[in-house]
């Protein structure tokens, strides 16, 4: 029996990881987005399974097992993942979940699945009070108390919320460039930068690449970090993105912070995804927002990857089942 397999499922990319009860991993997989929101519950699982899968085969390798003719029981699965934001979505993934188990003829006794943000924050506060704000392609953010109470902000998917997240920052700077052709703003370093990248030729060209089939979420999101690079060349569009992003994912946090009383006390926060670790100035507008509100607050900078709280939370959950026994 294997005792851990946590899996962390963003809107960038599905991380699986078999792991011991010492915390050493038995083999990791990787695949592409499996949130179902945006590319459908079919594709969700399929990346779902290929994650797991991968990370099967490197337990074999590992272990020298034949694929194949190993049994896969799990003590405890926990499953982060993005797109689970309401009742319905719990039932949708939760169903995908067991699908893509069942597939994988993996034997699970105990299974916690949770939205990406909650269980990476679980794990990663350890029971004590904390925030944890992700910006990646999506965004959101989560708290709990020292009660035990637990809030979330933002995190509305790519259609109608995610500000501040990869694929907003990427969609603004479409708009700044196309803004900037009409005439309704200046000149942007945003329009060579996204045209050179994108491979086309003309701003038309870009106009149309939006409607086309080739656009994508993860592709707008890929666009994220074109801003960063204009926004350190003093472009002022893209100055003008980022604070605002920044902005945006500072109120999530003040509304998390407000429901749960946390504005006096100490409290962790912890910023992940690709957007708060790669964008320097963008993170840094965030941490002065969060200060100026919670001046208690301590910036937790070690906690980057969420699958590292998944993996805790996992952890904990066999901790305290195997006191209980
Ligand atoms: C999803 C949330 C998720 C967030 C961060 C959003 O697009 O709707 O469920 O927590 O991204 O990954």
């Amino acid at each position: 029996q294997i005792p851990l397999l946590a899996v962390d499922g963003g809107g960038t990319k599905c991380l699986a990881v078999f792991a011991e009860a010492d915390r050493s991993l038995l083999g990791t997989g990787r695949a592409g987005s499996c949130n179902y929101q945006g590319i459908g519950e079919a594709a969700a699982k399929q990346e779902v399974i290929k994650a797991i899968r991968a990370a099967m085969q490197e337990v074999c390798q590992r272990k020298g097992i034949v694929a194949g003719q190993a049994e896969w029981e799990v003590a405890c699965a926990v499953f982060g993942l993005a797109g689970l934001d309401t009742g319905r979505d719990r039932e949708i993934i939760q169903q995908m979940v067991a699908a893509a188990l069942s597939e994988l003829s993996i034997q699970v006794n105990d299974l916690i699945v949770e939205n990406d943000g909650f269980a990476a924050l679980l794990g990663a506060t350890k029971g004590g009070a904390g925030i944890l704000v992700i910006a990646g392609t999506g965004s959101i953010a989560y708290g709990i108390n020292g009660a035990g109470t637990t809030a979330r902000a933002g995190g509305w998917g790519h259609r109608v919320g995610d500000e501040g997240s990869g694929y907003w920052i990427g969609k603004q700077a479409v708009q700044e460039v196309l803004r900037a052709a009409d005439g309704r703003s200046g000149v942007t370093q945003l329009t060579g930068l996204l045209l050179t990248h994108l491979g086309l030729d003309h701003v038309e060209a870009l106009f149309n690449w939006a409607y086309s089939p080739d656009f994508s979420v993860e592709k707008t999101a890929d666009l994220s970090p074109l801003v960063s690079l204009a926004a350190e060349a003093g472009d002022i569009a893209a100055v003008r993105i980022l604070q605002k992003a920044s902005e945006e994912l500072a109120l999530a946090a003040q509304s998390v912070i407000t429901k749960l009383a946390l504005g006096e006390v100490p409290f962790t926060m912890i910023l992940q995804g690709g957007v708060l670790q790669k964008h320097d100035l963008l993170r840094g507008m965030v941490v002065e927002q969060i200060k100026s509100i919670a001046p208690k607050v301590q910036i937790d900078m070690e906690n980057h990857e969420p699958i590292d709280g998944v993996i805790a939370k996992g952890l904990a959950y066999l901790e305290k089942r195997a006191q209980a026994q």
